[in-house]
């Protein structure tokens, strides 16, 4: 049996963690333990992860987590717990220090991207961004009449994130950086190619991250794995992420150590607006789901059979509301659970 951890946290959360736990129970095989998270957790013992919770996750193989949040506990008191602080505590506790964000537009959906069809078709990519260095942590401050933010990487954070890469590289990991300018990724670039030396199946190219943010938009479809630090990789996943089209169908995980549970949740809030109204896309969680399967869990045929019941659910015309169509959240589960 696989152990789950099920986070359904908040608003549109528990609705569509029910229909990913229907596909999970069609699948078969899985021991689910559902716990709070967010919100349900503040109001059930005043923090966002208890330390019971967490532990529970550690434990586990694989965590999957629908959203978290909503104007029930936003507050501007600082002392206050926020939903949120439940996600940065886990992606802390799991050591969860590689973002995963798959880019793969349904064909059915082609015409749903900004992006022309020619340009578009064939896409299936994968942002591997750095996620606990870099920028985002390093020292900052002010002094006198100006500020700083520095960057920060070591070689050991560089070599464990570029492992990553070239392990869910199909053939080719493209790495990103300013390579002409910032030391950092002089050092990110000597040391992925480290790593690629230990991969002589897999090829390695290298990006200057302006060139590589007009090539997403250009030519998408000749990306493979896209390997980047923190900051990079933050614009980069948001700028690959829009080829798709709906926020409702982007899924997303984070992973740390082989062996250790991932965390695998939309890209999607808790969307308060609709909460309750039957109206939400299960599409990104069971995108979620699948990502646990293949990266999470190594079930590669059961992760391409989901992706490929929702293709189909879609190429018959399944379409929720986010996506223009009347579908509700029971029509589009039932619609992916009959093609599965
Ligand atoms: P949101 O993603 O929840 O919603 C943005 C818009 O997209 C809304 O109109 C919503 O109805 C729609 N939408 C989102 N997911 C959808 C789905 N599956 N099906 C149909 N429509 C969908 O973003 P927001 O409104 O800025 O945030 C709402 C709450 O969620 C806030 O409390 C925020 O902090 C939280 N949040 C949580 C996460 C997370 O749990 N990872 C991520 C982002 C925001």
């Amino acid at each position: 049996m696989t152990r789950i951890i099920a986070l359904p946290g908040d608003g549109i959360g528990p609705e569509i963690m029910a229909s990913a736990r229907r596909l999970l129970d069609q699948i078969g095989g899985f021991e689910i333990d559902e716990r709070l998270v967010g919100g349900a957790s503040i109001d059930d013992s005043g923090s966002p992860l208890t330390d019971e919770v967490l532990e529970a996750c550690r434990d586990a193989d694989a965590v999957l987590l629908a959203a978290v949040g909503g104007p029930k506990w936003d507050t501007t008191d600082p002392n206050a717990p926020r939903p949120e602080q439940g996600l940065l505590g886990l992606r802390k506790g799991l050591g969860l220090y590689a973002n995963l964000r798959p880019v793969r537009p349904s064909p059915a959906l082609l015409d749903a991207s900004p992006l022309k069809r020619d340009r578009i078709e064939g896409t299936d990519l994968l942002v591997v961004r750095e996620l606990t260095g870099g920028v985002y942590f390093g020292d900052r401050g002010r002094r006198d009449d100006s500020a700083y933010d520095t960057t920060v990487y070591s070689t050991e954070e560089i070599e464990r994130i570029a492992e990553v890469g070239f392990r869910f590289a199909r053939e080719r990991v493209t790495s990103v950086d300013k390579a002409n300018i910032l030391e950092t990724s002089r050092l990110w670039r000597e040391v992925v190619e480290g790593v690629a030396k230990k991969h002589p199946d897999k090829q390695l190219d290298h990006l200057l991250v302006d060139n590589a943010a007009m090539q997403l938009v250009s030519r998408p479809a000749s990306f493979d794995v896209i390997l980047t630090e923190n900051m990079f990789g933050d614009i980069l996943s948001d700028e690959a992420a829009m080829l798709t089209g709906s926020i409702g169908m982007l899924p997303s995980a984070s992973v740390g150590e082989p062996g250790t549970p991932g965390l695998f949740e939309p890209v999607h809030g808790s969307a308060p607006d609709i909460a309750g109204s039957g109206k939400a896309n299960p599409l990104a969680m069971f995108g979620s789901v699948a990502m646990m399967l293949r990266y999470g869990l190594g079930r590669q045929d059961e992760a391409a059979a989901v992706e490929s019941a929702v293709d189909r659910a879609l190429a018959d015309g399944l379409r929720t509301a986010d996506l223009g169509g009347d579908a509700n959240l029971e029509d589009a589960t039932n619609a992916v659970l009959s093609n599965l």
